[in-house]
């Protein structure tokens, strides 16, 4: 093993360690936001106490390649104190042109689930992605772009502080839990994001992609959002 190699796992090592500690809720001492950026493979966040401010930080964001296609930046929409978060994978195209998250049919049927199922109003959870803005031709985001863009997430959940949070779709659940995620495997059970429960369910896009499986896909959803119902201390009607 060379010089180089051990210094990268050495690396490598502490970078599991950080994200290990971060998700039991542990925030290392002493370092500064730029030197966690570059241990974690990220983007330097200074620490913001305001979802507005924290806007104002990323501007014009250019820290990643899916800046050159994007046409708005999806920040997230929602209550900065919403006890419940529901993070997907990118914007889509109608996403991308309104610059607000989940507005096209799989943000239809999100809303649905939101204000039928739960029976909260939209505003009273938060809405956002793992990468901002939206990938070419609706292509999954990278791990440099996720990589990236997720210190972003990170200072949104510290500022919103929810009880729950709900990873939509495979390459949510996988970026939070920092390992591939099946979601048919892993939906339905608890892990644990920054100290915060969180579960992966299907992502509504999945659901209207698959007419056929829609019903049972549907009622699977439906199993996990009322554990996170129950999480969060509201009850189901069923
Ligand atoms: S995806 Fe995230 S990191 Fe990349 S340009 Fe957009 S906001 Fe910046």
């Amino acid at each position: 093993m060379t010089a180089v190699d051990e210094v990268r796992e050495i690396l490598q090592g502490i970078r599991r360690c950080l994200t290990a500690g971060r998700d039991l809720g542990l925030e290392p001492p002493g370092l500064s936001p730029a030197a966690l950026a570059y241990l974690e493979g990220g983007s330097a966040v200074q620490r913001t106490a305001t979802l507005e401010q924290l806007r104002d930080v990323i501007g014009d964001c250019r820290r990643c390649k899916l800046c050159s296609g994007r046409t708005n930046l999806v920040f997230g929409e929602g209550s900065p104190s919403a006890r419940l978060v529901f993070v997907g994978e990118a914007p889509g195209r109608e996403e991308d042109i309104e610059g607000r998250p989940f507005i096209g049919e799989a943000g239809k049927l999100l809303t649905r689930i939101i204000e039928n199922g739960i029976g909260l109003k939209r505003e009273d959870v938060y809405i956002c992605n793992i990468v901002k803005c939206r990938p070419p031709d609706n292509r999954k985001p990278e791990p440099d772009e996720i990589r990236t863009c997720l210190p972003f997430l990170r200072e949104q959940l510290r500022i919103i502080k929810p009880q729950v949070i709900c990873g939509l779709g495979q390459v949510a659940a996988s970026s939070l839990m920092g390992k591939e995620c099946k979601i048919s495997r892993e939906r339905g059970k608890w892990f644990s994001y920054m100290g915060v429960p969180f579960m992966p369910t299907f992502h509504p896009a999945y659901i209207l992609r698959n007419p056929r499986d829609e019903r049972s896909l549907k009622k699977l959803v439906w199993e996990d959002v009322k554990m996170i119902m129950a999480q969060i201390g509201l009850r189901s009607g069923d």
